[in-house]
């Protein structure tokens, strides 16, 4: 029989031998990825590793996916696996993140710090815009569900 503690460390195993590890930095996936988040096939299903990971750590309890039960990362970075990178919210908090990341009067490298309106795909945050053309850069992938 398998315990859940063996099932942890092996996914833990697979995950560390295809990141690299620079010391103080992120854990950044090197395998398959899709959308800028690390996959990998696991019992015949392709999941991300970053949440294969924070499983793998305790940071939650299943690889369900469910509202409550997305793992978010703290450094922003999709491929990151290290687990004191990862926090464990919901999808609601995934959005706000994005949003506030994803401000481009704030924080696009780009563009400066213009507005660039475009018709559709405007986000709104904390009453302004910003739009999908700036920042094509340094945006990161809309979070997954
Ligand atoms: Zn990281």
């Amino acid at each position: 029989m398998t315990t859940l503690d063996q099932i942890r460390s092996r996914i833990r195993e697979r995950i560390l031998k295809r990141c690299k590890r620079p010391k103080g930095g992120c854990w950044e996936w090197q395998g398959a990825s899709s959308k800028g988040y690390g996959r990998m096939k696991y019992e015949g299903r392709v999941l991300l590793t970053h949440r294969l990971s924070a499983f793998a750590s305790g940071i939650i309890d299943n690889l369900e996916p469910a509202p409550n039960n997305v793992v978010l990362h703290l450094c922003n970075n999709p491929k990151c696996c290290r687990p004191d990178h990862l926090k464990r919210g919901t999808q609601s908090e995934n959005m706000r993140q994005w949003a506030r990341d994803r401000f481009c009067a704030d924080n696009c490298a780009v563009n400066g710090r213009q507005e660039i309106p475009k018709k559709s795909n405007n986000l709104k945050t904390n009453n302004k815009k910003w739009s999908e053309r700036c920042d094509s850069n340094t945006r990161p992938p809309r979070p997954e569900r």
